[in-house]
């Protein structure tokens, strides 16, 4: 299996070259086969025995490369210098057969000079939520990174209790964060800096390098691209938890997953992370801090870039959001004609569902069964403001009377932007205990559903009910 190197050999010196470290009694128990492919890797390369010796053995040349990054990141609003891949390793990269470059990362590759005190590993249940997420994101639409393959392992590590440790390789389009340029900029090593933009503008931002100023374009880019992906997560539901700078992609896609949750009841104010006491991380503050996040990257282009400049570029955060968030909510709704008394409709449909606290996704999904032929008690009967849901709901058949898209034909059109199947965190805490006692064919399941989120299947019906009480705002550790 041949891999390029090219962030370990032109940025050598920021970072540094670390090999993998075996574990006791590794096996590969699942392995994404059609990422795989389009990623036109060997299957010959994915089966136990060649994965481990790629990985592990001392003479590989696949980890010749194999290279820990160094980035800081502000962590809940404070900067902090001393990050950097403490437990993964880039492998290198590959090209698709579009010629779209990815990187391959090793998390839980064991200890770098970046683990400080930590034992370099991501435990079990972090890694199949991990794998879990990346893969129902993706499935939903939403840029994210992505998870190849799956190594389980009988290597103790000690968290709150005893754990094992597993790895998985993630990929994506390249592992560079906000928290990269950051450092180098904040740590005053400017020639690295120019480097990393030099290398940026090279592999990942091969379009903004023509344009009359590269780095306001590039900035612009990941502006644009940011804003997209926060409004797909609030289109769907997505708390991500942890928008620390150093868990913000350049790329505008989901990375670096912890205690995320997707929505239940919808309450905007939910706070996944159960370390965030001040919520700064809740479910309604990610468009700002998303802004925060830039802004704070954007500090790094100052070298590069005017006040003026900057300012321009984020000015376009807020317009590219709402408008791509808007969007999102008209389809969702079936309304696929936006006019100001549509956007009226959006508003208060959010209003209700949120002021009732009723399940996100199963009263969108509710709505897709809408005849606006038709009286519809079962929506009515949803809410307990009743009189409220109907006279919403009255406007709403009126409007879709006007806007004449045949019944069947929206209906289908809005069950492929409201998923019957969502990530529960109660269901993948039932796929990791079941997994922890050495059963993963709840996982495997859990994997198969997600993959497929929009379409309704009989055999899956216990995937798609609401959580029980004790399901729901679950503690999912952080310590992963
Ligand atoms: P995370 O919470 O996974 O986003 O990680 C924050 C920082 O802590 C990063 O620099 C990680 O590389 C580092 N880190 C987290 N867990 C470990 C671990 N078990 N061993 C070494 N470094 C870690
Ligand atoms: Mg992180
Ligand atoms: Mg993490």
């Amino acid at each position: 299996m041949n891999l390029d190197h090219s962030y370990a050999t032109q940025l050598g010196d920021l970072g540094a070259l670390t090999k993998p470290l075996g574990v006791a009694n590794p096996k590969l128990v699942e392995v994404n086969h059609t990422l795989r492919d389009a990623l036109q890797l060997p299957a010959s390369g994915f089966t136990q025995s060649s994965i481990m010796s790629m990985l592990f053995d001392n003479t590989s040349s696949f980890t010749k490369h194999s290279f820990a990054q160094k980035y800081g990141g502000h962590q809940f609003g404070g900067w902090n210098p001393d990050l950097g891949d403490g437990r993964g390793l880039l492998l290198g990269d590959v090209k698709d057969k579009n010629g779209q470059r990815w990187d391959l990362h090793l998390k839980g590759a064991g200890p770098t000079p970046y683990s400080r005190f930590a034992d370099g590993r991501a435990v079990l249940r972090s890694t199949l939520r991990e794998y879990l997420a990346s893969e129902a994101l993706h499935h939903m639409g939403i840029p994210t990174s992505r998870a190849l393959c799956l190594i389980t392992s009988d290597e103790p590590v000690y968290r709150e209790k005893q754990e094992r440790a597993a790895m998985m390789i993630r990929v994506s389009q390249s592992h560079i964060r906000f928290g990269h340029f950051e450092y180098f900029y904040h740590s005053g090593q400017l020639d690295k800096l120019e480097k990393l933009f030099a290398y940026c503008l090279e592999h990942h931002f091969k379009s903004c390098a023509n344009a009359k100023n590269p780095h306001l374009a590039m900035l612009e880019r990941i502006v644009l691209d940011t804003a997209s992906l926060i409004a797909k997560w609030q289109a769907f539901g997505f708390n991500h938890g942890v928008m620390n700078t150093d868990n913000m992609s350049i790329h505008g896609i989901t990375f670096d997953f912890g205690p995320y949750a997707f929505l239940d009841d919808f309450d905007p104010k939910f706070v996944c992370n159960h370390s965030d006491h001040q919520g700064r991380y809740a479910f309604e503050e990610q468009p700002g801090i998303g802004l925060w996040n830039l802004n704070a990257l954007a500090h790094a282009f100052t070298p590069y870039l005017s006040i003026e400049e900057i300012k321009l570029a984020l000015g376009n955060y807020e317009s590219q959001l709402l408008s791509e968030f808007s969007q999102l909510m008209h389809q969702k709704l079936g309304l696929f004609t936006p006019s100001p008394s549509t956007a009226e409709l959006v508003n208060g449909w959010l209003d209700l569902v949120s002021q009732d606290k009723r399940d996100y996704h199963i009263s969108f999904r509710l709505l897709c069964e809408i005849n606006e032929h038709q009286l519809n008690p079962q929506l009515v009967n949803h809410f307990i403001q009743r009189e409220a849901a109907q006279s919403w709901l009255s406007q709403y058949q009126q409007t879709l009377l006007e806007q004449g898209v045949p019944v069947e034909e929206r209906q289908n059109r809005m069950r492929q932007v409201n998923p019957e199947y969502v990530l529960r965190n109660y269901q993948a805490q039932l796929a990791i205990d079941a997994a922890e006692d050495g059963d993963f064919s709840r996982f495997k399941t859990f994997l198969h559903v997600l993959q497929q989120p929009f379409e309704s299947k009989p055999e899956y019906a216990d995937f798609a009910k609401p959580p029980p009480d004790w399901g729901k705002h679950m503690e999912i550790s952080c310590s992963s």
